[in-house]
């Protein structure tokens, strides 16, 4: 019998752990699953995470030193961030349009939205922030004893988890959006390797030390260059190691979580998802409008050689990795070696344009915040204009590529997408419920994004 490729295996790992989900909820099981199951789902994500760092650092120094001319790494490192960039408005003009079409945030009962908009008209004036649009509804006499009444409900004391991140969240907008310009320099090699979060850090000092290694005379550069890919490849036979189990893994981590989400009731899953649904259908729809009609497109127009199909085909494990970790650093070793087995694109270049696109290349994840937000303030009865829409594009495109390719990054960041629109950052906690399920998603057209970009950029490097 032909051996059942990996890619099969892992989706049937990851349907079976959701049936496991499921029947745990039915016949009381969580517990076993939550602490029998849910462990290994964790320590997969970890034995991926322990080697994302150091392949990040050896396969960009890697790269530079394997494209040997100074020259052809600028070329090649401006088409990389032109190509990102670009995808990244397209996703987010895509999501504006969407979620301007669909309207998700008016279907709700006028009341609620009424009093979401009154609640909003207090934080915006306890803030001091500039009230949108011309309704102001907390000065209209008639409403008097409704003001006081949601002042005294919602009492703007948020619930704990959102609180949580409002702290973190807190702590970037202090520095703006293009912090993490200021943040990409480490003070300390060491350090910035010892922390997970630390992937620009770590992308610049890679840059840096393979630009210098191409300017050292070749008796000392030749042992460096020859350690680094030695390092590398052993960094990928752990990661072809690891996915040997990685059906398994898989199971563990999709029991676990859907058993976190349910607990012992698994109608819960779809009581969460209703309230939302429009929502989350928003923003499933352009994610896969990004991931079938737009990167299907891009790679028509650049790439002849390979059909959408077998391009869908070569990188679904990593796909699948991605919607079962949340996670793009996590899945950058298995999207390397899709991408370069696969796709057959040339190590040289996925080696330097996958590390430095799993880390500031993020379509759906902009595209969902751009999503988001224009939701949020729907739901509100609040009207963005055309330049504050424009305002979203820039900040959503800038949130993207400071989000950390971590679970929930995503929705971290979208709190100072609200705030650069004069919105309340606690509203996350609206959409918290089904953030986990879209996040999923997003990740999936996050990696698919880096491994489209760096297919077409091999392709041009060929010529
Ligand atoms: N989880 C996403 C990623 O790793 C980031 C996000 O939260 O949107 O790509």
């Amino acid at each position: 019998m032909k051996k059942l490729a990996l890619h099969w295996k892992i989706i049937i790992g990851l349907l079976l752990g959701i049936v496991w989900a499921v029947l745990s909820g039915f016949f009381g099981w969580s517990e076993f699953t939550m602490n029998w199951l849910a462990p290994w789902g964790r320590i997969f994500i970890s034995l991926l995470k322990l080697i994302a760092i150091p392949l990040v650092l050896f396969s960009i120094i890697g790269g530079i030193v394997g494209l040997g001319d100074p020259k052809h790494l600028g070329k090649l490192g401006a088409r990389t961030l032109m190509m990102y960039l670009l995808t990244t408005v397209v996703a987010v003009s895509i999501g504006l349009l969407v979620v301007n079409i669909a309207k998700p945030g008016i279907w709700m009962a006028k009341e609620v939205r009424i009093e979401n908009r009154i609640a909003y008209e207090l934080w915006a004036h306890k803030e001091g922030y500039a009230i949108h649009d011309d309704t102001n509804l907390i000065a209209d006499a008639a409403n008097t004893e409704l003001v006081k009444e949601v002042a005294k409900r919602r009492g703007f004391d948020e619930d704990e988890a959102v609180q949580k991140r409002l702290k973190l969240a807190a702590d970037q907008k202090g520095s703006g959006p293009l912090s993490f310009v200021e943040d990409m320099v480490p003070d300390n090699v060491f350090g910035a390797m010892s922390d997970n979060g630390s992937m620009l850090k770590i992308i610049f000092f890679a840059l840096f030390f393979g630009i210098a290694v191409l300017f050292v005379p070749q008796k000392h550069s030749e042992p460096v260059i020859d350690v680094v890919h030695g390092l590398t490849e052993v960094f990928l036979k752990m990661v072809d190691l690891i996915m040997k189990a990685a059906p398994f893994f898989v199971f563990a981590l999709m029991a676990g979580l859907v058993s976190e989400i349910a607990g012992d009731n698994p109608a819960k899953v779809f009581e969460l998802f209703k309230g939302l649904s429009w929502y989350a259908l928003t923003v499933l729809t352009g994610l896969l409008f990004m991931a079938f009609i737009v990167y299907p497109t891009i790679m028509k127009f650049f790439v002849k050689r390979l059909s959408f199909g077998s391009f869908l085909k070569g990188i679904s494990p990593a796909q699948m990795l991605a919607f079962s970790t949340s996670s793009s650093a996590a899945t950058l070793p298995v999207t390397l070696e899709c991408v370069e087995d696969n796709l057959k694109v040339d190590p040289k270049i996925s080696s330097f344009v996958l590390p430095i696109g799993a880390t500031v290349n993020m379509d759906g994840t902009s595209m969902y915040q751009a999503i988001a937000v224009v939701f949020l303030a729907q739901w509100h009865m609040i009207d963005l204009d055309f330049a504050q829409q424009l305002t979203i594009v820039l900040t959503a495109t800038l949130a993207s590529i400071g989000s950390a390719a971590i679970p929930s990054a995503g929705l971290v960041m979208l709190m100072i997408v609200l705030s650069s629109v004069g919105l309340n950052p606690a509203w996350i906690g609206i959409i918290l419920p089904v953030d986990r399920i879209l996040d999923m998603v997003r990740t999936v057209v996050n990696v698919t994004g880096d491994a489209t970009v760096s297919t077409v950029i091999g392709e041009m490097d060929k010529k």
